[in-house]
């Protein structure tokens, strides 16, 4: 069953290729962790399965159907960014509402998935406020909240966390785990903090320029790395 399914994917800037085959499975409800130094390509993949870039070949298939061609809004795709600029002159309310006024759904509509969304993220009470009286934790929950009221089959963060401080860089990956569970959707996630890999993935994927080295359960990675540099990566003794 699997939901999401990345085969022979490939990208290339001008002559230079920067994915270099990637093929990968991922199933509904997993939650699957990019890792690998910069510049590996962990962006420029998840890019590719948003659609906000175009795939140099191969096939990108969500539930058995090709979606190489298809308009971004049409993937059941939400993507939060790591720069997550919110819009200054909104308010929270009207900055998670935005995409969907924008989209055509019905003011109703939009205040109940808004409503909704401030709920699970705890936001309920800042909604009439401006991102400048929010702190850093707190935006970002209106990012992720941007992404929730589009009811996507899959997330994709890039880098959600990286901006924050240690501390709410903690607390927020606690979010992150909890949303998971609530939602229950598929989550892929990217991140260069091997510590945040480990504790919210099921399935991690550890990358190096533009070639997935190996694929498991941060269990099997740190038991049984396929060679050093995934030792290296995931901090295992081998
Ligand atoms: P990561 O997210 O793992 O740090 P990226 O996906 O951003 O890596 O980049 C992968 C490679 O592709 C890098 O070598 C980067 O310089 C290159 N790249 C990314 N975007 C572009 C672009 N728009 N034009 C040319 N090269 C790019
Ligand atoms: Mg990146």
């Amino acid at each position: 069953m699997s939901e999401l399914q990345l085969s022979d994917v490939r990208k290339s800037y001008g002559g230079l290729e920067v994915i270099k085959g990637v093929d990968l499975d991922i199933k509904s409800g997993e939650f699957v962790v990019f890792v690998g130094p910069s510049g590996c390509g962990k962006s420029t993949l998840l890019r590719m399965i948003a659609g906000l870039e175009e795939i140099t070949s191969g096939d990108l298939t969500i539930d058995d159907v090709r979606m190489n061609d298809v308009d971004p809004s049409k993937r059941g795709i939400a993507m939060v960014f790591q720069s997550y600029a919110l819009y200054p002159h909104m308010t929270v309310r009207e900055n998670m509402g935005f995409a969907l006024r924008f989209a055509g759904v019905p003011r109703a509509e939009i205040e109940k998935r808004v409503n909704e969304a401030a709920h699970i993220l705890e936001l309920r009470a800042l909604l009439d406020r401006k991102p400048k009286q929010l702190s850093g934790g707190q935006r970002q929950r209106v990012a992720i909240g941007r992404a929730i009221v589009r009811h996507p089959k899959i997330f994709l963060f890039d880098e959600p966390l990286s901006n924050l401080d240690a501390e709410l860089r903690v607390h927020m990956r606690i979010e992150i785990a909890r949303l998971h569970k609530q939602l229950a959707t598929t989550i892929v996630y990217v991140t260069h903090d091997q510590v945040e890999a480990m504790t919210l993935a099921d399935k991690i994927v550890v990358m190096r320029a533009g070639v997935v080295e190996q694929v498991g359960s941060p269990l099997d990675l740190y038991d049984d790395p396929a060679n050093l540099f995934v030792a290296g990566f995931i901090g295992s003794p081998k």
